[in-house]
């Protein structure tokens, strides 16, 4: 038996990558409705359809990983995550600053996945996986660079829902 298969430390790293992978689905269904449903915020959502791109390349990279390790993706927590990204898409149909809502979970999601990464490349540190850190290191990147483009543009899209809300007939909350 592979000496490494029972330390504990490789079954949380690969839990954790399991983890990131289901995310990483989550993120893809919940990007996939935002930039569907946006009509009036054009950069938003031409900057969530890149980032969309990127999830879903995210999520190929971390199959990657984890197949080259021996685990395989098909997890039941790949769709829980799924339903419950769905849930939060239909949530957020029904709020009547939909847009400023979306924008507001967004930041917040892209900071859990900032937080996921870190632990992933400590853990890729520790168990030794170079080739999985790499990768890591690439998405948190892509995290922080969403992150911060969020950080940069909330007052605006709050500004601009507020000054399309003052307008009859327009639709202000997507
Ligand atoms: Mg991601
Ligand atoms: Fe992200």
């Amino acid at each position: 038996m592979d000496p490494r298969t029972d330390d504990v430390a490789v079954e949380h790293f690969m839990d954790w990558l399991r983890d990131a992978h289901a995310m990483e689905q989550q993120a893809e269904t919940m990007l996939t409705s935002m930039a569907r449903r946006l009509e009036n915020y054009p950069d938003l959502k031409l900057r969530i359809e890149q980032h969309l791109e990127e999830t879903r390349q995210q999520a190929r990279l971390l199959a990657t990983c984890i197949e080259r390790r021996g685990g395989d993706t098909s997890s039941l927590k790949d769709l829980v995550g799924k339903a419950v990204a769905m849930g939060q898409g239909l949530s957020g149909m029904f709020a009547t600053d939909e847009v400023v809502k979306g924008a507001m979970f967004s930041y917040a999601f892209e900071h859990l996945e900032i937080a996921a990464y870190r632990n992933l490349i400590g853990a890729a540190r520790t168990v030794g996986d170079t080739e999985t850190q790499q990768v890591c290191e690439r998405i948190l990147a892509e995290e922080e660079a969403m992150a911060d483009w969020l950080e940069r543009h909330q007052d605006s899209i709050a500004a601009r829902y507020l000054e399309l809300s003052r307008v009859p007939g327009a639709q202000a909350k997507r």
